[in-house]
């Protein structure tokens, strides 16, 4: 079995898909990393998401005029691409193509052992349009997800299956073991999740205990999903983890063990059986061939839309 830095390895610089383990489920999200086109892995490839990267300062609007710079944290190169200033991530790996991956944190580069820094440079500059391009999207993006930070408070409100949840803070209820109790409102529709603390808890309190509500309903959700596709698929899992920090929507192992990130359990009950038929299929084909896409299929007809779906999805940044 591999290990976890194995893993990661593999999938984010091996063109070969097939491994003991398949990281995959976030296949093209909106805000994760984007490949470059040279040479980089094919569509049903997974993606590196990033639901909670730090946002870049917004660009003042007296610089907007000026060219712009990007900074990676770990920059240890510099380009000029066309009018951006670009400082940039650099590395050297195992693989047999240059590869940019923009992220969150700016723009990596990966180049193989023997190609030398000039060829490196060329690069850059033959993709300088769509770079720059592809920067200037990621920061937009963070910029509104930066907005859309929830203020954990009283009457805070995030999605729960696709639905937004308000939170009410009742200091009153003990809740027992559960910490939070999701009921309705009182125009009897809306749906408000109460939580066991005091009115002037602070934000990391309330989110806190948020999070912790979802965590067990994420738990309980998954598992009832999982037991409802394995037999359908022929498939018997053997473990299920909620990922955090992951960089995936799911992964799964051959053994059995089945990692699903919590978060999913924001978005719509169909998406979630999508990710869920989606990792179980892999205990059938370790891989994203075709013959894979005809198990997922099999049990998710609309598979195609709702991956479009989990691709576009809208996180609030949780932080
Ligand atoms: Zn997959």
């Amino acid at each position: 079995m591999f290990s976890a830095l194995q893993q990661l390895t593999l999938n984010l610089f091996s063109d070969a898909p097939a491994a003991p383990t398949v990281n995959c489920s976030a296949p093209e999200r909106s805000s994760g990393p984007t490949r470059g086109p040279a040479g980089e892995a094919p569509r049903a490839e997974p993606r590196v998401v990033a639901l909670d990267g730090a946002a870049l300062p917004p660009l003042p609007l007296a610089d907007a005029l000026a060219p712009a710079s990007f900074t990676h944290p770990r920059a240890n190169r510099q380009a000029r691409l066309g009018d951006a200033f670009v400082d940039y991530e650099f590395t050297r790996v195992q693989r047999r193509t240059i590869g940019f991956v923009i992220g969150p944190e700016g723009l990596s580069v990966r180049a193989p052992r023997w190609v030398p820094l000039r060829e490196v440079d060329a690069a850059l500059q033959e993709k300088a349009a769509w770079i720059v391009r592809k920067l200037a999207e990621m920061r937009e993006r963070q910029q509104r997800q930066e907005s859309e930070r929830i203020e954990w408070r009283d009457g805070a409100e995030f999605p729960f299956l696709g639905e937004t949840v308000t939170v009410v803070l009742d200091p009153a209820h003990g809740f027992a073991a559960s910490g939070g109790v999701l009921d309705l409102g009182a125009d009897g529709n809306a749906r408000v999740l109460r939580l066991s603390l005091a009115r002037n808890a602070s934000s990391v309190q309330v989110r806190d205990a948020a999070q912790a509500w979802l965590m067990r309903q994420a738990r309980r959700i998954f598992i009832e999903r999982l037991d409802h596709f394995a037999p359908l698929l022929g498939v018997a899992w053997k473990k299920l983890s909620l990922t955090n920090a992951s960089t995936r929507w799911g992964s799964a192992s051959i053994d059995g063990a089945i990692r699903l990130h919590w978060r999913l359990v924001h978005l719509r009950m169909p998406v979630i059986d999508y990710v869920v038929a989606h990792e179980l299929s892999h205990l059938r084909v370790m891989d994203h061939s075709p013959r894979f896409w005809e198990t997922v299929e099999s049990v998710v007809p609309d598979y195609h839309h709702l991956r479009r779906q989990l691709k576009d999805a809208h996180m609030p940044r949780w932080g």
